[in-house]
């Protein structure tokens, strides 16, 4: 499949603002964002100074979600239409989707530092949905829930740190790092998704 393999911190400066896509060094003095707060590229500095089109807003908002996520241009425009499909606003149901997915849930519950990190711990398999192993990381998780590390893997180096760890966590899922494992208590509202999002834009460009 295929996959983005540049750098992930042009991706944060392309879009101006912070993805978090790797993990500790977003929060320390090391952040490429933080440091070069220009567009990558030889006339990144006289893009910061041009009046952006609509167009232009509405393409860099869904840039912005979809690597925020990790998804490639077919995996992000399906969600923008199962959206469509289902009841309710298609901006909300779309984003209640994409945080749904079985590798942003092991993201939000604090298993691993990047959406990147935790997107391979399903692929290899280190994660179980209710007692199943998973290792679609597209999965879609449901109320009632409970995602955890694989038994046999509770104890690897891999997950040493995070056990007994506080970690916070947002309101639709409850975590236990003691046991690794977290539940889904709720459906994730519009309000829980904390990356700063106009939805109403990525709507108007795919309808255009
Ligand atoms: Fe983005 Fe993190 Fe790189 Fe900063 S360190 S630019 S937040 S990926």
């Amino acid at each position: 499949m295929a996959k983005y393999t540049s750098a992930d911190c042009k991706l944060c400066r392309r879009e101006g603002c912070k993805l978090f896509l790797k993990g500790d060094r977003c929060v320390s003095g090391k952040c490429a964002l933080d440091r070069r707060p220009t567009v990558p590229g030889q006339h990144g500095e006289a893009n910061l100074r041009r009046k952006p089109t609509g167009y232009a807003l509405q393409l860099r908002e869904k840039q912005k979600v979809k690597r925020a996520y990790g998804l490639l241009e077919r995996q992000f425009k399906r969600y923008y239409f199962e959206g469509k499909r289902q009841r309710g606003a298609t901006g909300e149901v779309m984003l209640s989707m994409l945080e749904r997915r079985l590798d942003n849930v092991v993201y939000r519950l604090g298993f691993g530092v990047s959406r990147s990190q935790c997107r391979q711990i399903v692929n290899h398999g280190h994660i179980t949905d209710n007692d199943k192993k998973v290792n679609i990381p597209s999965y879609q998780v449901k109320v009632g829930d409970v995602v955890a590390v694989k038994e046999s893997d509770k104890n690897s180096a891999l997950f040493k740190e995070i056990k007994g760890s506080k970690v916070t966590t947002p309101k639709w899922l409850e975590v236990n790092t003691n046991e690794l494992s977290g539940k889904i208590v709720a459906l994730p509202q519009r309000s829980d998704i904390d990356l700063n999002i106009a939805e109403h834009l990525i709507i108007e460009l795919y309808s255009r």
